[in-house]
C-alpha cells in the first residue's frame, strides 16, 4: 500500500475519537514487526524515526527498508521524521521519502521558531509533505530511563494563546505540546495537564500530538485522547520490551549463536507491547474505516 496522508490518519483519529500511534525503528527486523501488529490488529500507525536512528543506519537507507515494508503492507501507515533539530536535516528528510517531517524548534527564541517552521511548511507543503512541530518543553531524551523530573514547571508548557499564534503564522499540519509528559520512561509519576490541553483545544484546530507517551498513566493518556490529542509517540515501552527479552534469551541460551532466534524472540515481546498500544489508543479495527472514507 502506499503512504498514507498524516492529515487523513490524524483527522480520521479526532473524527472517531483515537489516536494513532507513532512508533520508533531503528532496522529492518523492529519494522516488519511495527507492520505486522498494525496489520494483525487492522490498525493505522505511523512508523518514525529521527537523528539517532538516521546516526545508527543512515536515513536513505532506513527509509528505503521502512517503505518496501509500507508497500507491502495491507494497512494505511504515514513515515514521519521525528524532532528535526534543523532547517538542514529537515529538507534532507523530505528528499528521503518521509511523507511528513517534524521540525523541533522549541529550544529556538519564540520568533525564530515561527520562522524557521513557517518556512519550512513552504517547502514541504510545495511537495505534498506535512509538518509538525513543537511549542512548549517535552523533557527528557528519547530511551531515558529513570527520569526525576518530568516537566511539570509551568514555564515549559505550551500556552494556549501562543498555540493559537504558532498555528496561524506557520500553518503547520499537527502540533505537538508540552502538557506534562517527558521522553523516556519515569522515575516518578507525571502531572499531566489536562486542562490545558483543553485549553489549547480550544483555541486550535489542528490535530494535537503527545510526545513521550511511553510510561505515562492510561486513564491520562485516554483522557488527552478524548481532548484532542490525535498522535502519541511512543518509544520506549517498545524498546524496552525488545531489549529485555533479547537480554534474557541470550543469557538464557548463551551457547545459541542462532541470532535470528534471539531478535524474533524480541520482535515478538515488542508486538506484544505494541498491540496493548493500539487497544489503549483505540485505533484496533479503524483501518478500514480510514482506508474507505472520503477526505
Ligand atoms: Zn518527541
Amino acid at each position: 500500500m502506499a503512504l498514507t496522508p498524516l492529515k487523513n490518519l490524524l483527522h480520521h483519529a479526532l473524527q472517531e475519537h483515537y489516536a494513532v500511534g507513532a512508533f520508533t525503528t531503528f532496522n529492518m527486523e523492529y519494522t516488519r514487526g511495527l507492520v505486522e501488529t498494525a496489520e494483525e490488529n487492522q490498525s493505522p500507525i505511523i512508523i518514525m524515526f529521527g537523528t539517532v536512528e538516521t546516526d545508527y543506519a543512515g536515513m536513505e537507507r532506513l527509509c528505503s527498508i521502512i517503505l518496501q515494508e509500507i508497500n507491502w503492507s495491507k494497512v494505511p501507515i504515514g513515515l514521519h521524521f521525528d524532532h528535526g533539530n534543523s532547517y538542514e536535516i529537515v529538507i534532507k528528510a523530505i528528499t528521503s521519502g518521509f511523507n511528513s517531517v517534524m521540525f523541533d524548534g522549541s529550544h529556538l527564541p519564540y520568533e525564530e521558531n515561527v520562522d524557521i517552521t513557517r518556512e519550512i511548511v513552504r517547502v514541504a507543503h510545495a511537495v505534498d509533505i506535512a509538518v509538525e512541530a513543537e511549542l512548549g518543553l517535552v523533557g527528557g531524551t528519547e530511551g531515558e530511563t529513570g527520569i526525576e523530573e518530568p516537566n511539570t514547571e509551568t514555564a515549559g508548557l505550551t500556552d494556549p494563546d501562543q498555540a493559537l499564534d504558532f498555528v496561524k503564522k506557520t500553518g503547520v499540519d499537527a502540533l505537538a505540546v508540552a502538557i506534562g509528559t517527558a521522553h523516556g520512561l519515569y522515575r516518578r509519576k507525571p502531572t499531566i495537564d489536562i486542562d490545558r490541553l483543553i485549553a489549547i483545544r480550544k483555541k486550535v484546530s489542528v490535530p494535537l500530538v503527545l510526545h513521550g507517551g511511553s510510561d505515562t498513566p492510561e486513564d491520562k493518556l485516554l483522557s488527552s485522547i478524548d481532548h484532542g490529542i490525535a498522535k502519541i509517540n511512543i518509544n520506549s515501552d517498545l524498546k524496552a520490551a525488545f531489549t529485555r527479552s533479547l537480554r534474557s534469551s541470550l543469557s538464557n541460551a548463551p551457547d545459541d549463536i542462532a541470532f535470528e532466534k534471539h531478535l524474533s524472540q524480541a520482535t515478538k515481546a515488542m508486538k506484544r507491547v505494541l498491540q496493548q498500544k493500539m487497544e489503549l489508543f483505540r485505533s484496533s479495527g479503524k483501518a478500514l474505516g480510514l482506508l474507505t472514507h472520503s477526505f
